[in-house]
Parts: structure tokens; C-alpha cells; sequence
């Protein structure tokens, strides 16, 4: 029978699945590594049943650099245990993290795992280095959704029959239940659901001795329908190695060993270590989870021990409850007040002033403990009232202020008064958000705290799990850790609610930072801001996602595969489905407003197969889009209608997420002959729509087209009736002035202006128009570049910079492209604009036929 992998063992909970975690010894050697596997080589081909039945071997995981200290790489220690066949019948999972490596550096450590076979990894922030500069360019949400992406591309970049073949990580993060204040733990659990929303498939449970928070775990996720499995953490506490001691002292950030559990554990025997370690197999096995990562035992007899010893305990751990159960003494001071603290080590343990009481989400009856709100600090409070006054656009104060500082001429991010803006800048925030002047300011995401200056990783989205059970920073004790701090200033603004998680913590609970901009380091963070230059920049363009198309010949191909696959395609995982997933969410994390579908190429056939498959597709985009709706895309009507209604019928999917995601969908397209038909559907069903520009009526302009009064003419009808009868916003209304393909764009006779000069010509008349203000126009990019030689997206680029300067604001584009961000080459602006002039003059169609004759000479591929 073949071999189970770990994706299946662990998505399909079949059996409890055991980890090995192993790490290299002194002198970076390998042996530690190599013995274990040897020995349990050995036994598995002499068949001895080393493994208790109900437990698999699954796999070994591989730290790197634990402890922030240099160690072998996990990617050599794979290439030389497959070298000596020791990692047969089993899956590994190497610890990818961000303490060492860049962002580039990252992507080619993973393409080497990738080259190697390895599938499963351990996606981590990592530990801070002890001795080295640690990098954290990205952290563990960063890294997650960094592994995500290349796991679409590899779909994307697929040929349609080779989607089986396909590589994907199945990538892991980590979470620590293990916390005793409030604010860090609730962080702990509010990242552990943004690392899953980033793509965390499996979580490892960081260690810890306390199977109240083991529970609280396990609790939570049910609680918040966070179904990823979940693989305990065990770790040999025992003498054999000095962890229990530095776990202790926090020399090993993370990791927590009471004053009480360091005393007992010093006190027995290593069977007794043996015993505690097996007894936390069983809890875990117990309460759910779908496997273990057992870690601190290298020496594959005790491994086994534990693991049989866990199965002769089977599901009666409780009776080794006080065993399990190690949390930080809380202690009333002589004053009364109830603190937490140790009677030895001042340093260890509760001791910040914030943090009085060991916590737990819930207790001992099950019922959840009530959220604290803190009063706002000075600081908070400083924050809100400036960036209210004047940085927050909805308010006249922000208009007033880049103003001035615009005629100042502070906005090219040179000369004299930015200069004297920015010194000033850098000392006043460094003096009060420890700013270190990345440029690419998060102090309103992070409730006014820097996570550059304020953390020792320096991380985007903190916390990590390096916090001391009070909450300090495990890697500077003298720190409160940014994590705790950002909780605390959330929760404040909970005070006037009383639904505890309410407000700052709902919004924390959601806020996922990116990566910063790291163009803008040392340059003025508020005039970036003002100007719009950092990542709270808008695109400048609303972006229609055009990637789920029938007619493109590897999507269609792709698209038929998929609905060949019968009753439950569109539910049951597999390749194609899993491509199309791609395709949705890479458009969406690429900013696309709207994601477009259309199926036309299905209706020449059968049209009711492309209103049944577009039913599907509105689901999948509902599911997939993270909010984006869905701009239905048909020339048949039926099919319009079909989608429309499916939107709202399937609008109970996700009535639990933000109000962006009830945007409206989009319609493409509605014509005037065709608007008495789609428009009335508004009065159920809210949409916006795209005004196609056609008419069936004859043209009555020069050379037998439309001129630009009569398409201007079409979107007057268009919009009096959908604002006027309807009852349409002008900003549901797109016009669409269509588009010709610019290597084709040449008049017939003398005195014609070109398509290319109407279509443009049109969008500057709509959007001059102010009985129209409001209104969208729009274009289907793509079709400029047809039958173009080469260079298709550098023309697209200056197709669309030349139409945004007659006003276009939306089109229908390759989001991947980033149109209207990326300057495109003087030499394509100038072909674009050559065709953007051609009214019918001789002279500007000479110029046209030139440019055009040259850019086919210059780009005509080589035969
Ligand atoms: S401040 Fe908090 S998030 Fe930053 S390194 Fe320390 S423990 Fe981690």
C-alpha cells in the first residue's frame, strides 16, 4: 500500500501522527540526527513494532538555528539523509524562518526544498540571533503568505494536462497557548487565525507544561470554527540537558519553566521525565489533536518508550493532571495587592505592573473569563487627537495640512522645507513612538505603537512568541513586549463597549500588515502618507480582474476539465479546482476591485451550461475573492441574470465577514437596446454595471462609425434611465467606449478620426460632463495589444497612462501588471499617443503609420 503523506495523514485525521523533532549537535555534527534514524531504520525493516499501534511514525521536523544560535541548515541535513536513504517512509518538515534571511533569500531556500521534494514546512518568525544581526525583512504572516503565493504560481505557471504534477508546500505555523497574560495570549490567538487566513494549513503548539492551556487551545479554535489541525508540542524536560534550566532563566525566549516545575523536575529521575513526556502524549492524543512533534529525545529507544507508554495510558491522563499542570505562582505583596512572582529569581516570572493574574481564557467550568479595558494611555490618546486633526482625509484639518505642505513644496520629497520636515519628524517620533524612520509608517494599524523601534525583531506584524509569561519581551527583559502593548491600546478602545471583544480588538483581530516599502526607509513617513507614496497608497486605477476567461485557451482548457469532473467539481478538491483557486485569490491579493468571469466560450454550445457554470463561479468567487465581488461578464443576458441572483442567494456565506465584502457586483455589460431588460433587476438585487457604448442603430458618423457625440449620446440614455427610472448611483454606472486594437486602428479614408482617438475623446466628454459627475469609465485593456508583435504589457502600461489622462479610472486588466502604478517607456507613450490623435488629419496619420512601422521593425520576432 502506498505510503500516506503528511498532508493526507494530518486533513484527513488519519491516525495520530508522531513527529521526531530532531536537531544537529555540537560542532554543527549530524550524528545525533543520523543514529535516530538509523536505529528506527533498523527497526522498521526487522519489523520489531518499535511504534505502539495508534501512533505512525510520520516524519522528523528540522529547527533551524534554534535558539538564535548557527546550526546545520535543514536543507543539507534533507540532502544527506535522502543521500543515505535514512529519511525512507517518512516525511520531513524543515523550519523555515525569518531571523536570517531576506525576503529573495527565502524564496531561493524554498525553490532548493522544492528541487529537493520536500513539501511540508514549519513556516516561523524564528528566534532572535544570539550573536549575529537578525533580518525579520518578514515575519511568520509574511512568510505564510509568501509560500502561498508560490504555491499558486506553480499552478498558474502549469501546462493544463501537467495540474497533477503540480509541487505545493503544505506549509505549518506555529502558536503558544502557553501565555499568562491576557494581552498575550489573546495575541497568540489572534495571530494564530491571521496565520491561517495567510495560508497556515497545520499548526505546531509551542511547548509548554500545562494542560489547562493545552485545552484553551483546543477550545478556542472550536469556538472560532478554526478547523486546521493541530500537533501538540512534547518535549523530554529532563537533567540529560540543560533546557529545563534555560527555559527557565528565559535564555530560550518562548519557552517557560516555572520555579515549581524546574524544582520537581530537578528532583526526579529520568523516568520520571520519561513519564511526564509520555503523559503529555496522552493529553494531547486526548484532546483532539491530530498528532505530536516530540522533541528533546534523540535516542530512538526513549523515544519509543514514551510513545508505549503513552498508549498503556491511552485516554485516562487525568488522573496525571497535577503532573501536567505548571502555570507561574501568583503571590499576594505586602501591601495586599495579588501579583505573581517567584520567591528566588526576581527576574523570572510575573513581574510586570500590567500583568497581576495568571490568565485563562476559560475556567475550570468551561465558561469564557470576561476581557479587560484598560484605560488609553497619554500617549494613545496624543496619537488619536493629532492623526484625527490632521492626517485622517475625512476630516479638513488633513486637506489643510497637505495644502501647505504641497505649496511649500514639500510633496517632491526634496528641497529645503522637506528637509527641515523630516529632521523634525525623525526626532519629535523618535522621542515618541521609538520611531527608527522606516518611512512606510503602521502606528494607526498598530493602535499608535511602532513594531520597528518598540520590538527587538523589528517585526511587521508582532508579536512573535517570544513573550515572558508577563508579558515582557523574552529577548529584553527591560521591555514590555510591542505585542502586549499593541493589545492593550486596542482593548482601550473597547471602554464604552460591552461586547469584550468589540471595536480595537475586533480591528486588531482582523489587521494584517504587509510588508514594508523598504524604498522609503530614512525618507518623512507623514509626507509619504500625505501624498500618498506609502502602502495606504490607492490604486490608482479600480482594477477588473480578466484571468477567468473561457475563451483564453489554457483557462478554458482548464475550465472544461474541471466541469468534466461531474456532480461535486466545483466542492471537491482537485487540480483544476485548486487552479482556479489560484486564479481567484492571486487576483484578489493583487488588489483586483472586482474579479471578472466570463463563459461565453461554453454558451456557443449550450447555453444553459454557461448559466449552470456561472452559478459555480459565483460561488467560488464568494469563497475565494476575500471580498472582492464578482464582475459577471456575458454577452448572454440569462447568464447575467443567473449570476445576479446567485450573488445574493449565496450572500449567507459570508455573513460573518466585513461590510467591503457586501460590495455590490458588477454587470458586463448593458447596453441601451438591452437596458430596459437588466436595470429593473436593481429594484431586488443591488449592482453596478458597465454602459457598453454600442448601438444597433446605423452609425451617423464620419467614414460609417460612431462619432464621439453619438457614443456620449448612448451613455446620456444610458444614464438617464439607470439614475433617473432606476434608481442607480453614478458611481454604479462604468461606461465602456470599447476598444480597438491599435496594430488595426487605421481609417479607411481621409478625414475619419481613428477608433483609438473616439474612444479616448469619449471618456474626456462623459467625465467633463458634470451632470454625470460621478460616473466610471472603463476599458478592456488587452485589446489594445492585439496582433502586436511584442512588447504587449509595456503598451498596455502607456495604453492605459495616455487614457488616464482623458480621465479613465477602471479597466479590465491583468492585475498581476499593476497599470497606472509602473511608468511605461517614453517610446510606447508616444506610439499610444500618436493613435490617441489620430482625428482624421493626414499629418497625424503619417505620424501614427510611422511610429507604428517602427515599433514592428524594432520588436518582429525572428523567424
Ligand atoms: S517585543 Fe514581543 S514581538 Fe518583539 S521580539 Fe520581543 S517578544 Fe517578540
Amino acid at each position: 500500500m502506498a505510503r500516506m503523506n503528511l498532508r493526507d495523514r494530518l486533513t484527513g485525521r488519519a491516525g495520530f501522527a508522531v513527529l521526531a523533532e530532531l536537531t544537529g549537535g555540537p560542532g554543527f555534527s549530524f550524528e545525533p540526527i543520523e543514529e535516530f534514524l538509523g536505529a528506527y531504520q533498523q527497526a522498521a525493516s526487522g519489523g520489531t513494532g518499535a511504534i505502539p499501534a495508534g501512533f505512525d511514525l510520520a516524519g522528523i521536523t528540522l529547527p533551524q538555528s534554534p535558539g538564535g544560535v548557527a546550526n546545520i541548515e535543514p536543507g543539507s541535513v534533507i540532502s544527506v539523509l535522502q543521500a543515505k536513504g535514512l529519511l525512507e517512509g517518512l516525511d520531513v518538515v524543515p523550519h523555515v524562518t525569518c531571523k536570517d534571511m531576506n525576503a529573495d533569500a527565502i524564496v531561493s531556500s524554498l525553490m532548493s526544498l522544492r528541487k529537493m521534494g520536500v513539501r511540508n514546512v514549519l513556516a516561523l518568525t524564528g528566534d532572535k540571533p544570539v550573536k549575529a544581526q537578525g533580518v525579520f525583512e518578514l515575519e511568520s504572516l509574511g512568510l505564510l503568505r509568501l509560500i502561498k503565493r508560490i504555491n499558486q504560481d506553480a499552478y498558474l505557471q502549469a501546462r493544463p494536462q501537467s495540474l497533477a504534477d503540480v509541487h505545493q508546500f503544505f506549509a505549518g505555523a506555529a502558536v503558544s497557548p502557553f501565555k499568562y497574560s491576557e494581552a498575550s495570549q489573546m495575541q497568540q490567538y489572534y495571530k494564530m487565525g491571521k496565520k491561517i487566513a495567510c495560508g497556515a494549513e497545520f499548526l505546531i503548539a509551542q511547548v509548554g507544561w500545562d494542560w489547562r492551556k493545552s485545552l484553551e487551545l483546543f477550545t478556542y479554535m472550536r469556538e472560532n470554527v478554526l478547523t486546521v489541525p493541530v500537533i501538540g508540542n512534547v518535549y523530554l524536560l529532563s537533567t540529560l540537558t540543560p533546557a529545563p534550566r534555560l527555559m527557565h532563566d528565559i535564555k530560550l525566549p518562548g519557552c517557560f519553566v516555572s520555579d515549581d516545575l524546574l524544582a520537581k523536575v530537578n528532583a526526579e529521575r529520568v523516568d520520571d521525565h520519561l513519564e511526564r513526556a509520555a503523559q503529555q502524549v496522552a493529553v494531547y492524543k486526548a484532546m483532539g489533536a491530530a498528532g505530536v512533534d516530540l522533541g528533546g529525545v534523540h535516542n530512538f529507544e526513549l523515544f519509543t518508550r514514551i510513545l508505549q507508554r503513552a498508549a498503556e495510558i491511552g485516554p485516562n491522563w487525568e488522573q496525571f493532571k497535577d503532573n501536567l499542570h505548571w502555570p507561574p505562582r501568583v503571590r499576594i505583596d505586602d501591601c495586599g495587592v495579588r501579583i505573581s512572582g517567584p520567591e528566588t529569581d526576581p527576574k523570572s516570572e510575573i513581574r510586570n505592573p500590567r500583568s497581576q493574574e495568571v490568565f485563562y481564557l476559560y475556567d475550570e467550568s468551561g465558561a469564557r473569563a470576561g476581557l479587560s479595558t484598560p484605560r488609553p494611555t497619554f500617549r494613545k490618546r496624543f496619537f488619536d487627537f493629532t492623526h484625527r486633526a490632521i492626517l485622517d482625509p475625512e476630516h479638513s484639518g488633513f486637506h489643510a495640512f497637505q495644502k501647505t505642505m504641497a505649496v511649500l513644496g514639500a510633496d517632491k520629497g526634496k528641497g529645503a522645507v522637506y528637509k527641515l520636515f523630516n529632521s523634525s519628524e525623525k526626532s519629535f517620533k523618535y522621542l515618541l513612538f521609538e520611531c527608527e524612520e522606516c518611512g512606510d509608517c503602521f502606528l494607526p494599524e498598530n493602535f499608535s505603537l511602532c513594531t520597528i523601534g518598540g520590538c527587538e525583531k523589528g517585526m511587521d506584524n508582532a508579536p512573535c512568541g517570544d513573550a515572558t509569561v508577563d508579558g515582557r519581551c523574552g529577548n529584553n527583559l527591560d521591555r514590555i513586549c510591542i505585542g502586549e502593548r499593541i493589545y492593550q491600546a486596542a482593548a482601550s478602545e473597547d471602554l464604552k463597549s460591552q461586547i469584550s471583544d468589540a471595536r480595537g480588538r475586533a480591528r486588531l483581530r482582523a489587521t494584517i500588515n504587509k510588508p514594508r516599502n523598504p524604498a522609503l526607509e530614512h525618507t518623512s513617513s507623514i509626507l509619504n502618507y500625505l501624498f500618498a507614496k506609502d502602502h495606504t497608497m490607492k490604486a490608482p486605477l479600480i482594477a477588473i480582474g480578466e484571468a477567468i476567461h473561457a475563451s483564453i485557451p489554457k483557462t478554458g482548457k482548464i475550465m472544461k476539465q474541471l466541469h468534466d469532473l461531474g456532480p461535486g467539481a466545483y466542492t471537491t478538491v482537485s487540480e483544476p479546482l485548486e487552479y482556479i483557486k489560484a486564479l481567484i485569490e492571486t487576483q484578489a491579493d493583487e488588489g483586483a476591485n472586482y474579479i471578472a468571469v466570463n463563459l461565453d466560450a461554453f454558451a456557443e454550445d449550450n447555453p444553459q451550461q454557461a448559466v449552470d457554470m456561472m452559478i459555480e463561479y459565483v460561488r467560488l468567487v464568494r469563497k475565494w475573492g476575500h471580498g472582492a465581488p464578482i464582475c459577471l461578464d456575458s454577452s448572454n443576458d440569462n447568464v447575467l441574470i443567473a449570476g445576479l441572483k446567485e450573488w445574493y442567494a449565496s450572500e449567507s456565506q459570508i455573513s460573518n465577514l466585513k461590510s467591503q465584502i457586501r460590495r455590490p457586483p458588477l454587470i458586463n455589460s448593458v447596453k441601451v437596446y438591452t437596458m430596459d431588460k437588466m436595470l429593473p433587476l436593481k429594484k431586488d438585487y443591488d449592482f453596478s454595471f458597465i454602459g457598453l457604448l454600442v448601438s444597433e442603430d446605423k452609425p451617423a458618423g464620419p467614414g460609417g462609425s460612431h462619432s464621439v457625440d453619438e457614443l456620449y449620446g448612448l451613455a446620456k440614455q444610458i444614464y438617464e434611465r439607470a439614475v433617473g427610472q432606476y434608481g442607480f448611483r453614478p458611481e454604479q454606472i462604468f461606461f465602456d467606449s470599447t476598444v480597438f486594437p491599435l496594430a488595426i486602428d487605421m481609417p479607411m479614408e481621409p478625414g475619419v478620426p481613428g477608433y483609438t482617438y473616439r474612444t479616448f475623446e469619449t471618456i474626456r466628454k462623459i467625465k467633463g460632463d458634470p451632470a454625470m459627475k460621478g460616473v466610471h469609465c472603463s476599458l478592456g485593456i488587452s485589446n489594445s495589444v492585439r496582433d502586436l508583435p511584442a512588447r504587449k504589457i509595456g503598451v498596455c502600461r502607456a495604453y492605459v497612462a495616455k487614457a488616464m489622462e482623458y480621465s479613465l479610472d477602471a479597466g479590465i486588466v491583468n492585475t498581476s501588471h499593476q497599470y497606472g502604478s509602473v511608468e511605461p517607456p517614453a517610446e510606447l507613450l508616444d506610439l499610444v499617443a500618436a493613435y490617441a490623435q489620430l482625428d482624421g488629419s493626414t499629418e497625424r496619420m503619417s505620424k501614427a503609420m510611422e511610429l507604428m512601422g517602427q515599433f514592428c521593425r524594432e520588436n518582429r520576432k525572428s523567424s
